[in-house]
């Protein structure tokens, strides 16, 4: 079979024949020219040494037993200074002891005195299959380096046992590491940060059937690093190290909060104005300035609900703003659910009898209390439940529940209303994100009430899922963590 190859690009591979054998020399130096290989002769161990230390051979066949310099002596030599030359032994008497020395030593094969063409061939045919692996490793290691380093985000990666592995610039300007080679070294000593080091522990110690990315924030300097930590295994599922991967994210941080101090600012300017004009339209529509016609009263109630949803919009970005900013957080306390939901049933019961809808409470079961804040988690369920009314039908119904799954609390609100399209539902919890269909296009809102839920919910650790079918109705998911 092997005889039917042709070599592809012989021309490309350098090879050099070292024996002291003359037929042997001349046999393999006319068959390999032949096959387009470019070959070079050498007689002597000493010949062969002096010839491989001036230039590159890409393999190198080599007769173990020679007078003076002896083939394992040239293989030394070869292994410690010209690693990247394949090396393959030509054993004179067959004996198996200094094959297996040689292939100890580093050699890649070996191939038995006297051997025809064809064993030759065989043996180059593996080689070169092997110096092209190598060939790939390197220029992909050569990418990989490249890729890594001039990457802008910050990418280290440890072994196991914490040592870096490797770190590119931007990581190691990121930590403010400006010493010698950072490879190598304990990652508690070139890190000087106990948080990303516990990510690094946490991460090492994940358990191989869990795959999680670990993330988080941290305060640098001035600076805040977006961290990210995640293992990495082997085929076995072992954990061999980790890769960590920071991005200075201090610019972004900077621009959310300019953008939410704005958006505060003119919420908050617009807001007393807009209760004046709110104010003073009242006074005219009560007749307290004199008679109003009733096309006039019209009018001005048209103003006035105008500026009703005015002053809604306004209050909606504030507390979008307040939440964002992490202001919601201060006071959690331990929440008795089933009154919770008891009294916002009740509050949104003239509402619902103005369209004809049955809000009901569900029967509840024992429910254990959840740590959160009283304001956001009526903020919450008077957002869903108002917006369960507002998408439903007259002579609809809505039910509100709650129950324990797992280890959180789950509170629903199911409504019997027009239901979200598939399109739309990842989006309603965008910010100003509204469905517009013929259904909904009359229904005044801001947009942002759903954002506000989420943002309360994802604060108190917990999380939001809707699932909604159209013209049936909705159902949205809120599962907060149970005290435990
Ligand atoms: P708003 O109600 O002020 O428009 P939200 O953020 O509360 O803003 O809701 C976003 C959109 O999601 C709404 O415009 C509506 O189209 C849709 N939506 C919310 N709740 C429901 C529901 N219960 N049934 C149908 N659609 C809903």
């Amino acid at each position: 079979m092997a005889q039917n190859i042709r070599f592809e690009h012989p021309d490309k591979y350098t090879i050099l024949v070292i024996d002291d054998e003359k037929r042997i020399r001349e046999v393999t130096y006319t068959m390999l020219t032949k096959e387009g290989f470019e070959v070079a002769i050498a007689e002597t161990g000493e010949i062969g040494m002096k010839m491989i230390d001036e230039r590159h051979y890409d393999i190198v066949l080599l007769d173990l037993m020679m007078p003076g310099i002896s083939g394992l002596d040239v293989l030394s030599h070869l292994k410690s200074h010209h690693p990247y030359s394949v090396v393959v032994v030509i054993t004179g008497y067959a004996t198996l002891e200094h094959s297996i020395e040689a292939m100890k030593k580093g050699a890649f094969d070996f191939i038995p005195k006297p051997f025809s063409p064809q064993d030759l061939r065989v043996v180059i045919i593996k080689a070169i299959e092997f110096i092209r692996t190598l060939h790939d490793i390197a220029n992909e290691k050569s990418r990989m380096g490249v890729l890594i380093n001039q990457l802008s985000g910050g990418v280290m990666a440890t072994d196991s046992q914490k040592r870096v592995a490797l770190a590119n610039p931007a990581f190691l300007k990121m930590i403010d590491y400006f010493e010698e080679d950072a490879i190598g070294r304990l990652v508690g000593d070139v890190l000087r940060n106990k948080k990303i080091e516990g990510m690094i522990d946490e991460a090492l110690s994940m358990h191989e059937e869990k795959f999680a990315d670990l993330t988080d924030e941290i305060d640098f300097g001035d600076n805040i690093l977006s961290i990210r930590c995640i293992p990495f295994r082997d085929r076995l599922g072992r954990n061999l190290g980790t890769i960590t991967v920071v991005n200075d994210i201090t610019a972004l941080k900077k621009m959310e909060q300019l953008k939410s101090d704005f958006v505060s600012m003119v919420a908050h300017e617009v807001r007393s104005p807009l209760n004046s004009i709110g104010m003073q339209l009242k006074v005219i529509l009560d007749g307290l300035a004199g008679d109003v016609t009733e096309k006039q009263k019209e009018i001005l109630s048209r103003a006035s609900e105008k500026i009703k949803a005015l002053n809604n919009l306004s209050t909606e970005l504030l507390d979008l703003a307040r939440i964002e900013s992490g202001l919601i957080m201060q006071e959690k306390e331990k929440l008795d659910i089933d009154k919770l939901l008891r009294d916002q049933t009740n509050f949104f019961q003239e509402a619902a009898r103005t369209k004809g809808i049955r809000l009901e409470l569900d029967n509840l079961p024992e429910l254990p209390p959840v740590l959160a804040n009283l304001g956001n988690m009526e903020e919450v369920l008077s957002n869903l439940i108002s917006n369960a009314i507002n998408y439903t039908p007259d002579n609809g119904r809505i039910v509100i529940s709650a129950r324990v799954e797992k280890k959180y609390l789950c509170i629903t609100v199911r409504d019997t209303g027009f239901g979200i399209p598939a399109e739309d539902i990842e989006r309603i919890f965008e910010r100003f994100y509204r469905v517009k269909n013929e259904k909904t296009r009359h229904i005044i809102g801001t947009g942002l009430g759903l954002p506000i839920v989420k943002s309360i919910v994802e604060a108190h650790n917990g999380k939001i899922k809707v699932e909604s079918e159209l013209g049936k109705g909705s159902t949205f998911f809120i599962y907060l963590p149970l005290v435990l």
